[in-house]
């Protein structure tokens, strides 16, 4: 086929309705439509889809495209559909077609009809249809989410690891396309080589979104109405809130619900008929808010997500890139606000305890990437990007402006002397006790350490009062993310010194100690929270409501108060 930049862009135009390419489209598309291999690596919303999807329409027999969840293969089914005359254009082959149904996809595909053929990896391991595929005229075979392939990744699919041999089956010679969003060098290798394609173009877009904005609160007990607040200040706009547990999701969408936000639960405990109507109000716009956990995601192309709220904090760095890469995939404006407080990382480091060390080592290592991010005075997309081996010029760079550091600086102030105490304490009781215990000790709260280390009493009971414990605990933070302190896994947070920790003892450095934002801890009358509000209707509110009464009285005739009855 021979083919000009021009024909390419009036493709675009004319099947798509777009009037230029993103980023690495074009190259991409280029690649395919020479029949190589290619590999495709561009962050979520990059328009991965358009980098299959124009070069099946243009080549000649069908593409087909293995995707993991039906729901996204429908979504773009339906796309593709709605620009074309012919529904037969594209089709999805999988188990819960008839025979009248499977006999028209192949009609359809026999006759040229079918440009894109879309397959979940474990429909292609069915004799019938690798029989059939393999007599048709295949233009390639695309690999969206390839990442699945990998154990490395964050949604490892087994079936995806049989794809290499039934493709080899459907022909020998059929250019493989590999789509992923992850960045990891590991990810990207296991892809590679499970797809046998070493040989692949290889295309890597920047990860960096430069129409997110990137910004984190502390998190207090006013978490809830700091939300409403967010969302009120958005209304009409639609936006994802995600939190670590079912239970927490739950009530968080009735929360919303009674202040007046249209909102929606989803997580894995529902059923599948409740997730799938729920899914459908937010991507119809019945609902502007779904509350999910992160069991709600890859399968969502809605591009105008407007924020993505994380009511807890994620695990890895990683993860958090993915759930904010689900706003403003259309281009326009996308919030990522993140609640963050200490207690939230210790409640996921108490999850993996019971874990092989290897993996807590890992998990902790990944968590502890969370914490410099959440308490960092940096640019926030400097960080992210540099945690994707990217470089980012945080005044030049395109989105530069575009996070709450940046925007408002954190003061700093010199704590050297401070970090020198801290290490002192550390090193001279023997790095045996955990942060808690060596703050307690230097606010003068707990004499743990002067019983077992009674030589040092004089020298550091009390000797940080000047400061409180909430202080102290936030140094030893910054210093083990500025890597003169470590927590040792083995012992389950013991905090002790690193090489780089010893060497600042012997040569005082300056240390320059970001101050932590300092918000008011009240509670927000304005907010009706869900339980309060529950009491006011339903019979077994009611019922609730009368048996609380009950136990007043009796509590008050035997004089004890209501909870012991
Ligand atoms: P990915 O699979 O990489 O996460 P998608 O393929 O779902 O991203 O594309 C994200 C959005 O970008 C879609 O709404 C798509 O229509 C849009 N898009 C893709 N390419 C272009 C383009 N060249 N011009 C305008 N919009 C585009
Ligand atoms: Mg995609």
């Amino acid at each position: 086929m021979s083919l000009n930049e021009t024909d390419l862009q009036d493709a675009l135009k004319k099947y798509f309705g777009f009037s230029q390419f993103r980023g690495l489209q074009e190259e991409v598309i280029k690649s395919i439509l020479s029949k190589q291999n290619t590999f495709v690596i561009m962050p979520t919303g990059g328009g991965k889809s358009l980098c299959y999807q124009l070069p099946a329409l243009m080549c000649r027999g069908t593409a087909i495209v293995v995707s993991p969840l039906i729901a996204l293969m429908k979504n773009q089914v339906d796309a593709i559909r709605s620009i074309s005359s012919q529904e037969g254009i594209a089709h999805v082959l999988n188990s819960s077609l008839n025979k009248t149904e499977v006999k028209r996809v192949k009609d359809d595909i026999v006759n040229g009809v079918t440009k894109l053929l879309y397959v979940a990896p474990e429909s292609l391991t069915k004799e019938e249809y690798v029989d059939f595929l393999k007599e048709q005229e295949i233009s390639f075979l695309a690999v969206d989410e390839a990442h699945c392939i990998s154990e490395w990744g964050h949604d490892f699919r087994p079936e995806y690891r049989n794809l290499r041999s039934i493709i080899k089956r459907i022909g020998e010679d059929i250019p493989i396309i590999g789509l992923t969003a992850t960045a990891t060098p590991k990810v990207q290798e296991d892809i590679l080589k499970n797809l046998g394609m070493n040989d692949a173009n290889t295309f890597k877009a920047s990860f960096n979104r430069p129409n997110l904005f990137y910004e984190v609160r502390p998190k207090t007990k006013n978490v809830d109405a700091d939300i409403i607040r967010f969302v009120k200040q958005n209304a009409g706009k639609s936006g994802i809130v995600y939190c670590l547990s079912r239970k927490r999701v739950e009530e968080l969408a009735q929360t919303l619900e009674v202040n007046g936000v249209k909102a929606v639960p989803y997580h894995a405990g529902l059923d599948a008929k409740t997730r799938a109507k729920h899914q459908d109000m937010f991507l119809m716009e019945d609902v502007d808010v779904v509350v999910a956990t992160i069991a709600f995601g890859m399968g969502i192309d809605k591009p105008d997500v407007r924020f993505v709220i994380h009511h807890d904090i994620p695990k890895s760095i990683e993860s958090y890139y993915q759930e904010t890469g689900r706003a403003g995939r259309d281009g326009g404006e996308g919030h990522c606000l993140a609640y963050y407080s200490y207690k939230d990382i210790e409640k996921l480091e108490k999850f993996m305890s019971g874990k092989p060390v290897a993996e807590q080592e890992i998990g902790h290592a990944l968590l502890q990437e969370v914490v410099a991010y959440a308490e960092t005075s940096m640019s926030r997309r400097k960080f992210i990007l540099h945690y994707f081996g990217e470089e980012f010029d945080e005044v030049h760079g395109e989105g530069a402006d575009m996070d709450d550091n940046v925007r408002n600086p954190k003061k700093k102030h010199e704590a050297g002397d401070e970090v020198q105490l801290l290490l002192e304490v550390v090193s001279k009781t023997g790095e045996i006790y955990k942060a808690k215990e060596i703050v307690n000790t230097l606010v003068g709260k707990s004499n743990a350490l002067i019983l077992s280390h009674k030589t040092n009493e004089q020298s550091f009971f009390g000797q940080g009062k000047s400061r409180e414990d909430k202080y102290w605990m936030a140094l030893i933070r910054q210093v083990l993310v500025a890597g003169y302190l470590k927590k040792d896994i083995e012992t389950y947070g013991v905090i002790k010194l690193t090489e780089a920790g010893k060497s600042f003892l012997v040569n005082p450095q300056s240390f320059m100690m970001t101050d932590d934002h300092v918000y008011a801890d009240t509670t927000d009358e304005s907010i009706i929270t869900a339980s309060k509000s529950a009491n006011k209707g339903g019979a077994d509110d009611k019922l609730i409501g009368m048996l609380k009464d009950l136990r007043k009285k009796v509590a008050k005739k035997l004089g004890v108060p209501p909870f012991v009855v």
